[in-house]
């Protein structure tokens, strides 16, 4: 006799500790082309067989598979980001309608806490993204405060998502861990860490501990993850677009990934092909280099650097 039950539109694993706890969801690769996440879900289900004290933990290692194997950012067929499309929409095009299915395979699981690991670029430092509340919640506070105990919990650098009026304007409330967090409040935090494109080993060992970090902020495992290198210190940031460019040229960036900045130093050039400056572009506030685009031309308009700076 045929099942009624559909296929799940991704694969989830199941661990349990036997023992209370919060359940706890951990995805990778929404965006497709982003590996490390899928190779520290794979070292996951090795360690946790041991490491795992409380609670329950959900494992997603991709949730776009098509993106995968193809390596791609995007689900193949549909160019918009699958990571500003949830909850979804079942009657939407495909991207909205795959959206929608793994919203409900992750809701369904009725998560206490959401870990979603993503890579940023080749030239950052790992950290740790914290949603922001902009829908009207009783609870906001509180779950902004449980989601900064998950980031500071990873050891890795924890900055605010971009302030409410980018955040917005990003659609990041539609992120899968924005949707999370404003339409469930659930706490949640993205790590970003490694080079796309492969399961890079130290990158997902970095990240491995990372995770093994928050987790252990939850209750759920004794591994608490030292503080990374890239690890900023005292007092909160926020992740920010750097200077715009406003001419196209070579990129030059003379500021590496960690590299600190004060008010008016120069963050990167724009150079004309015979090597002639178009352009100089200077930081406005003080802070840090947190990743560098992966180009080496960039047209008017585009950000030459993301930039952790106190938060606000
Ligand atoms: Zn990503």
């Amino acid at each position: 006799m045929l099942s009624s039950r559909s296929a799940p539109a991704v694969p989830v694993i199941t661990l349990q500790s036997g023992l209370p706890g919060p359940r706890v969801l951990i995805t990778a690769g929404v965006h497709g082309d982003e590996c490390v996440g899928v190779g520290v879900i794979f070292s996951l289900l090795e360690l946790l067989k041991t490491e795992l004290r409380a609670g329950l933990v959900f494992l997603a290692p991709s949730l776009n598979p098509e993106g995968l194997r193809r390596g791609t950012r995007c689900l193949p067929g549909d160019e918009r980001d699958l990571n500003r499309l949830f909850p979804g929409d079942s009657r939407g095009g495909l991207a909205d309608r795959h959206a929608a299915a793994v919203w409900e395979e992750l809701r369904d699981r009725r998560p206490d806490a959401l870990i979603d690991l993503h890579t940023d670029s080749c030239a950052s430092i790992p950290y740790a993204l914290v949603d922001r509340c902009v829908r009207p919640r009783a609870d906001a506070n509180l779950i902004e405060e449980r989601a900064w105990a998950l980031a500071e919990g990873s050891g890795f650098t924890a900055l605010a998502e971009y302030p409410p009026d980018l955040y917005r304007r990003y659609q990041l409330d539609r992120s899968l861990t924005g949707a999370m967090m404003n339409l469930l409040g659930v706490p949640t935090v993205t790590l970003e860490c490694g080079p796309r494109r492969l399961l890079d080993p130290a990158a997902v060992e970095e990240a491995t501990v990372a995770t093994l970090g928050a987790l252990t902020a939850l209750g759920l495992c004794r591994r608490p993850a030292p503080r990374h290198p890239s690890h900023l210190g005292p007092g909160r940031f926020r992740r920010d677009a750097g200077p715009r460019c406003a001419a196209a040229g070579v990129l030059r960036p003379l500021l590496g990934p960690g590299g600190r900045f004060a008010a008016g130093d120069a963050l990167a050039e724009i150079r004309g092909l015979e090597g002639q400056r178009v352009e100089r572009l200077r930081a406005a506030e003080s802070g840090v280099v947190i990743a560098l685009p992966e180009r080496g031309w960039v047209e008017e308009g585009a950000v030459v650097a993301t930039v952790a700076l106190p938060a606000r």
